[in-house]
């Protein structure tokens, strides 16, 4: 079992390599009991390593280990952590699609089985300036209730039980905003009916992906 620190770094080369984050954009984190490790701020999500990542206290925010400052969002993974005990990683990307997609003002709706079974709930917040108190409390008031949170003007975080589920959150929402744009390009995208999402929540397949992702 590879250490917390580096299987985050490896999912930030993962998130780079799925063209989730350009340049230093985005930040990860994930829980090792009371604490956090995170990525620096300013450092590219494929360069990260084990070794440079900040270790950070929860509940006092302070920087315990590593010698880069922590991210510039290091006030929003807090908060969401404080509210939700169940999550273990927190993704922030600047997905280029979603990003996009949420930007124009389109209502996040399913077309697609993966959307309704693995996302968990989805969440829009309006813009809100990067990097602030306010950014942190908006998120961790939309992830009281919510695991997939689209920022307007600015990117994506998700909410996982492992590192797994957040980085399959991310990647689903991508592809989810990549196919809206198709189906608006050759016509007019059509979504789930609240009776079909109702009946793919039902599905056991759907339940035993979940698993696979929480495991
Ligand atoms: P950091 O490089 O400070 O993590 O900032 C990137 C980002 O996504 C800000 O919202
Ligand atoms: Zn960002």
């Amino acid at each position: 079992m590879p250490l917390i620190r580096q299987e985050l770094a490896e999912y930030g080369k993962k998130i780079s390599a799925a063209g989730l984050s350009a340049g230093a954009g985005g930040n990860i984190s994930a829980r090792e009991g009371r604490l956090i490790w995170v990525k620096p701020s300013g450092l590219s999500m494929s360069e990260l390593k084990g070794v440079n990542l900040c270790c950070v206290d929860i509940a006092s925010g302070k920087q315990l280990e590593g010698k880069l400052k922590p991210t510039s969002e290091l006030l929003m993974h807090l908060a969401v952590y404080r509210v939700r005990p169940d999550i273990q990683a927190i993704f922030h990307t600047h997905s280029p699609w979603a990003s996009g997609v949420i930007t124009a003002g389109v209502d996040f709706k399913p077309m697609f089985a993966e959307v309704v079974n693995d996302l968990g709930q989805i969440a829009a917040v309006p813009y809100v300036k990067t990097s602030t108190q306010e950014l942190a409390d908006a998120v961790a008031a939309a992830a009281q209730a919510h695991e997939t949170i689209f920022l307007a003007h600015h990117g994506v975080v998700t909410l996982g039980k492992t590192m797994k589920q957040a980085f399959f959150r991310c990647c689903v929402a991508e592809d989810a905003a990549k196919s809206f744009v198709a189906a608006s390009i050759v016509g007019k995208p059509a979504f789930l009916t609240d009776d079909q999402i109702r009946d793919l929540k039902s599905l056991s397949a759907g339940a035993y992906r979940l698993r696979m992702m929480e495991s």
